[in-house]
């Protein structure tokens, strides 16, 4: 076994008993980003060569360095006798969405390429208090807009490192490819409408989307403040528990985070299934879009595939004990998307106005006239085209003579969708259901180039997982089997506010129940040949 393809908790034990020590598992690492990785994401990177499609590209920036030291130091304290943490020398990667003292935070744009944060994100300090070992920051979409990793302004953009010519999926993507071609055990990213599962179903791993303000949002450079949630992407749904258990918690300089005990995520983890209701809803197993032309909502049946392996996932769970409960009606899921077009532009225009040129980032160095014109010259250099389409509509569709039309009826459908699932969980209800089980995509990753420049398309991609960012409630995704191309395929779970441990420890009965499955043999191809 590599150690680079070990779990993050079988890293932390072999790290402590001084079987492996925090420098060989970096050293490892940092080869294996060289092995699989190519050349980093950057500014202006020119052609992309042949060569540059045949490899995962999930960084953005590789800190050697920084990391080298961090893993020094806590060989030193092992040495010392000292308990370092839960994640002991286990490297991970940081979305570069995230603030970090002394590395660039990009934000994947152009007007953030040279943002020396001064501090560092909650998430990520707790990550190195606890141990871990940051090796760099990866990949996103520009701003964490987007659902293939490919608007980022750095390219080359990340590949998937199961087939290197389809998407890894995003906004995430850079950490679900790290985290799958075994560049670091952990990464820590973003769920704004999908942006941890997505690509974590596409790329074959686990990614939890905690219950909003389970974690601290601070020091995350903010899209949709009322939808944003940091959560994990790791390799299995233990070292998911593990990462909770260092990044969950109130943080007094985030007052939106809750301010509730956090439980051991790793204490009854393997305590089974027995008696629980799981749902299935019929309206996640079609896929609902916006036909312009007849200006109305079209359904269609989401592909055999995945549907297939869903089921398969249900009916292992009923194995262990599991009740499945089927056909509920879940009758406002079918406008998350819309709903969220309008809220998420709303909040993210709003959060975008602070790069100005003035503070911080980019600014424009042509000959400036006066300050408006500083502003539009910066923002119009230093945004790409998704920012600027986001401002646009959000705008829009929140100015005085049309918000009563868009964003408050969007304010309303937001409630009705939250609706749904308070049915659907309610103790004294009709369900009275743990969790609800879906599919977590409607199709598995796509090719590079498909999608991309159509972002209504491109939105639809998100339609299992947006209405969790909606409603609050936490989610999770776990790998669930291959499709015909032999691409993964990820079923998600959604549970009540705060239910991220019963969440892990469904996952996790069906990562046991289905461990010797022949599926679980396929390995992502940059990995075949190393
Ligand atoms: N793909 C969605 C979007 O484009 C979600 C992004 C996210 O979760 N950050 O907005």
């Amino acid at each position: 076994m590599n150690i680079c393809d070990l779990k993050a908790y079988e890293i932390a034990a072999l790290i402590k008993s001084r079987e492996l020590s925090a420098v060989e598992v970096l050293e490892a690492n940092l080869d294996r980003i060289s092995n699989v990785d190519g050349r980093s994401g950057m500014l202006d990177a020119g052609e992309i060569t042949k060569e540059d499609e045949a490899t995962v590209h999930a960084f953005i920036s590789v800190s050697e360095e920084r990391a080298r030291k961090q893993a020094a130091d806590v060989d030193k304290r092992i040495a010392e006798g000292e308990q370092v943490g839960p994640l002991t020398g286990v490297p991970f990667s940081v979305k570069d969405i995230f603030a970090v003292k002394g590395t660039f935070s990009t934000a994947a744009s152009r007007i953030l390429a040279n943002f020396n944060a001064p501090y560092t994100a909650t998430a990520v300090k707790k990550m190195e208090k606890a141990g871990g070992v940051m090796l760099g920051k990866v990949n996103l979409d520009e701003f964490t807009y987007g659902s293939s990793s490919e608007s980022s302004a750095f390219q080359p953009h990340p590949r998937n490192p199961w087939d290197t010519s389809k998407v890894t999926g995003g906004s995430s993507g850079g950490s679900a490819a790290a985290v799958a071609a075994g560049e670091g055990a952990l990464s820590l990213g973003t769920d704004t409408g999908g942006s941890i599962r997505q690509p974590a179903a596409f790329c074959g791993v686990v990614g939890m989307k905690p219950t909003y303000g389970r974690v601290s949002r601070y020091g995350l450079i903010a899209f949709g403040s009322s939808l944003d949630c940091p959560g994990p992407v790791s390799r299995d749904v233990r070292d998911a528990a593990l990462m909770m258990n260092v990044i969950a918690g109130p943080d007094h300089k985030d007052n939106t985070t809750a301010v509730l005990p956090v439980p051991d995520y790793l204490h009854d983890l393997e305590a089974g299934v027995k008696g629980m209701r799981i749902g299935l809803s019929s309206d996640y197993f079609k896929i609902t879009y916006f036909d312009h032309e007849k200006g109305e909502l079209q359904e269609q049946p989401i592909p055999d595939s995945i549907k297939r392996s869903v089921e398969k996932t249900a009916d292992a769970l009923s194995n262990m004990g599991a009740e499945i409960v089927e056909d509920i009606q879940m009758p406002y899921q079918k406008y998350g998307i819309p709903v969220y077009f309008v809220i998420s532009r709303v909040e993210a225009a709003s959060n975008l106005h602070r790069f100005d040129g003035v503070k911080y980032g980019y600014r424009s160095e042509q000959v400036i006239d006066n300050l408006k014109d500083l502003y539009r010259k910066t923002r119009n250099e230093g945004f790409g085209q998704e920012p600027k389409l986001r401002i646009l509509m959000g705008m829009y569709v929140s100015a005085a003579q049309f918000s009563e039309q868009y964003y408050q009826q969007a304010l309303r459908v937001r409630s009705l969708i939250r609706s749904d699932f308070d049915t659907l969980f309610d103790a004294n209800g009709k369900h009275r259901v743990d969790a609800l089980l879906t599919p977590t995509t409607p199709s598995s990753a796509f090719p590079v180039g498909d999608v991309y420049g159509d972002s209504v398309l491109m939105q639809y991609a998100d339609q299992f997982t947006v209405n969790a960012n909606h409603a609050g409630l936490p989610s999770l995704t776990f790998p669930a089997g291959l499709d015909d191309k032999k691409m993964p395929l990820g079923a998600q779970l959604i549970g009540p506010d705060f239910s991220e441990a019963k969440l892990l420890r469904i996952a996790r009965a069906y990562e046991i129940t289905t461990d010797n499955a022949a599926w679980r043999s396929e390995k992502p191809q940059v990995l075949k040949n190393l």
